[in-house]
């Protein structure tokens, strides 16, 4: 047996905390309330304000009120011990009430005539009178002042754990550990962000408050500016600590890592871009720009290149790993799947077709020697380029790496460098996505990151049509795709699964935010691609050329499917989302997505990306299966009426909340507990600010009264952001 500890700390277990106890301290760690720490930093989610107090008038059956009034009429009505009956009528300028106690008889002694009172509960309607079974009774004093309601915390909860019981563990965690709490925020810091807030026009009535009051605060807020201070001051600091991580690494990385400078020059860029076969956009002209002048300097380019599915974002990877290439060095682009890498090998083979530039391919189906021989040509020099799957790459050593270019980064997480460092420096970093995050967004997730964005789209691209198709559409919709097929377009038909009996395939290909699908198959499974390759191509499309692709195939059964579409042997593409990512197969423009509800936003948009890349109009529909909640088909209402990516993203932000959008893997960084990146972008901004400034005075904040503040910092971002450990 252990010993309950005498003195608490944050790392006390919660067990051992007055009125907690083995039992409900085994329910809290099932929630992952551990310690009382993790007690006193479980913050509501939300609040119980007491209702204003009401007229008769207004009272609703069933809906929680409060009336203030004056008690008219007092009586026990039965004494039956056990059936004791206590009413009293409550009445004020708006009408009178009925209030009655069973079983309580010395209520009588409370509630007497002429009393001012406030009751509040549940009112019912008996006859022509509402009556309050049970209410909360709070005396008034002589001038009707209401001794303070409180304002109740609701925390979040879990089975096996009640709403009062909760209140009052975290009330023990409270009064066990909040005189002994380390404030990490100095005073003149508070100040100075208070002020700063309250420019950036943040309701502040209190300045933030200290931890113990910011403590008490959010538990028990006195009212709601005290609230709204101690909130906004767990949201500042929590915003501060990122953005003072961010900011000290981006700072590092410019000043501790080297890498090989490799400068432009117009002649080189030139030669660049008289092999491209179109003329470059603004946008990507800017691109090139921007990472002409990062790989010219000797600290390595940290680049976020993002562009709606179509922007154009090969070109600039082309002509960053040429600016390396020219330079001497090599360069390795990484692809999320090994279509994607091979469609990049044939687009750059293509175009390099007459250079001198040697480019090796790392892929699946490369027999042992195959691939030790592009290993060896790597390691030795013998290759300029090679492009690969990430798995593949893995362990590659380069004889001089210049530029590291990961596309569709969305797939791998922005932070999750790659560490193919060779003679001693860093290669540059290019990373590329294709979904787009709100730029105020981004600049302060990614504040270590530079961001470029490609909105303009290259001239000549069709437009898409998106319907929101419903099921009794479904013939009219084949009929329509049957007429494209006429005209000699191709066409795609994604569903989410691969068989009706087997959990889909989407969740480990699609990003962490779509991976929420259930298993659950319907009877007549319309979301899987068997099914709905059967039916199409023994029935609707019975005289063309179907085609089935999907995850479960061997790579080279993939390849050999995507290349006849590529060709145009097959007219209908059955497939799961392995098409999502950059296939570029301009002849195909429609495109009919099953069972559309269990895709993310962020995943249609990218679907969608696949039928807009040729010279004629596309069209996608999206049908359900039937089984859709009502915020599916929000979403879905969504996308049928926004077809910019950017701004997509922005509703996507709203509907499901940065978390589940970028969730930890896309951002690298560990979940904000309670701040939200779109709710709070003023105060996001405000940290930004703060934490700029102090890096730049005190790049390390080494000064003593940063201390608890560095202590947190490293604990949650060290790690991570590769600053240091914990210590
Ligand atoms: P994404 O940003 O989705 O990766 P891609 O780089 O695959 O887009 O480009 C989509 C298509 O647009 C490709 O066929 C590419 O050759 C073409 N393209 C790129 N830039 C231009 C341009 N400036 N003018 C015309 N076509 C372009
Ligand atoms: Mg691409």
């Amino acid at each position: 047996m252990e010993n309950a500890p005498t003195q608490t700390t944050l790392a006390t277990p919660a067990q051992y905390l007055p009125g907690v106890g083995a039992i409900r301290g085994g329910r809290l760690m099932k929630i992952g309330l551990r310690t009382a720490g993790d007690l006193l930093f479980c913050f509501p989610r939300d609040y119980e304000f007491p209702a204003p107090p009401s007229s008769v008038d207004r009272l609703r059956e069933g809906q929680s009120a409060s009336l203030v009034g004056m008690i008219t009429d007092a009586e026990i009505v039965s004494r039956t011990p056990g059936k004791s009956v206590f009413a009293a009528v409550v009445e004020n300028e708006t009408g009178a009430v009925r209030i009655l106690f069973f079983n309580q008889p010395f209520r009588a002694e409370q509630i007497t005539f002429d009393k001012q009172v406030m009751i509040s509960g549940e009112p019912k309607l008996n006859g022509l009178r509402w009556e309050f079974v049970h209410p909360k009774v709070v005396l008034l004093d002589e001038d009707g002042q209401i001794d303070k309601p409180k304002i109740l915390p609701i925390y979040p909860l879990t089975e096996g754990v009640k709403q009062d019981e909760m209140r009052r563990f975290v009330r023990s965690a409270m009064d066990a550990l909040s005189e002994s709490l380390t404030e990490v925020l100095p005073v003149e810091l508070r100040d100075s962000a208070t002020a700063a807030l309250r420019d950036a026009e943040i309701d502040l009535r209190l300045p933030l408050p200290e931890i113990q009051a910011a403590i008490e605060s959010i538990h028990w807020p006195a009212d709601r500016s005290d609230l709204t201070a101690a909130r906004t001051r767990f949201i500042f600091q929590e915003l501060l600590v990122m953005q003072l991580a961010l900011a000290m690494r981006r700072r590092r990385l410019t000043t501790e890592l080297r890498s090989a400078a490799l400068p432009t020059t117009p002649k080189l860029d030139a030669r660049i871009t008289n092999r491209f076969p179109f003329e470059l956009t603004t946008d990507q002209r800017r691109a090139m720009h921007e990472i002409g002048r990062d790989m010219g300097r000797q600290f390595p380019m940290n680049r976020l290149l993002q562009g709606d599915v179509g922007s154009g974002k090969t070109v600039i990877a082309i002509y960053a790993m040429m600016l390396a290439v020219g330079n001497g060095h090599q360069a390795v682009l990484m692809a999320p799947t090994e279509v994607l890498a091979r469609q990049h090998h044939r687009t750059l083979s293509g175009m390099l077709d007459d250079s001198r530039v040697r480019i090796g391919l790392l892929c699946g189906s490369l027999t042992s020697a195959e691939r030790r021989e592009t290993l060896q040509k790597a390691a030795n020099g013998e290759i300029d380029l090679v492009i690969g799957t990430q798995a593949l790459l893995h362990g590659i050593e380069f004889k001089q790496l210049g530029l590291c270019v990961i596309d569709e980064q969305h797939k791998f997480g922005v932070r999750q460098r790659v560490t193919l460092r060779s003679g001693g420096v860093d290669p540059h970093y290019l990373v590329m996505s294709a979904t787009p995050i709100p730029r105020s967004v981004a600049m302060t997730i990614f504040g270590d990151v530079d961001l470029t964005t490609l909105r303009e789209k290259p001239p000549g691209r069709g437009k898409v049509n998106t319907y929101l198709g419903r099921p009794e559409w479904r013939q009219r919709w084949w009929k329509f795709v049957e007429e494209q097929l006429d005209e000699g377009r191709q066409v795609f038909v994604v569903a989410p699964r691969v068989n009706a009996a087997v959990s889909d395939e989407s969740s480990r290909e699609s990003d962490s935010a779509d991976s929420d699908q259930d298993e659950a198959a319907g009877d007549e499974d319309v979301s899987s691609v068997e099914t709905i390759y059967q039916q199409l191509s023994e029935e609707i499309f019975a005289n063309r050329r179907v085609g089935l692709l999907h995850g479960r195939l061997s790579n080279d059964e993939k390849q050999a499917v995507m290349q006849s579409f590529a060709a145009g042997r097959i007219d209908v593409l059955v497939t799961t989302t392995v098409i999502e990512v950059g296939i570029d197969v301009p002849n195909a423009t429609v495109m009919t997505i099953m069972g559309a509800q269990r895709f993310g936003l962020a995943q249609l948009h990218q679907l969608r990306g696949r039928i807009s890349r040729g010279v004629h109009p596309g069209h996608v529909c999206v049908f359900t299966d039937g089984s859709q909640t009502a915020e599916e088909f929000e979403r879905l209402k969504v996308f049928e009426t926004t077809a910019d990516g950017f701004e997509l993203a922005e509703a996507d932000f709203r509907l499901r909340g940065p978390g589940d959008v970028l969730g930890a893997r896309q951002s690298g960084l560990p979940p904000l507990r309670i701040a939200n990146v779109i709710d709070d972008l003023e105060i996001l901004q405000v940290a930004r600010q703060i934490a700029q400034q102090t890096i730049d005075e005190d790049p390390e904040l080494s000064d003593p009264k940063w201390a608890p503040l560095r202590k947190q910092l490293m604990r949650r971002y060290g790690h991570r952001l590769e600053l240091g450990d914990a210590g």
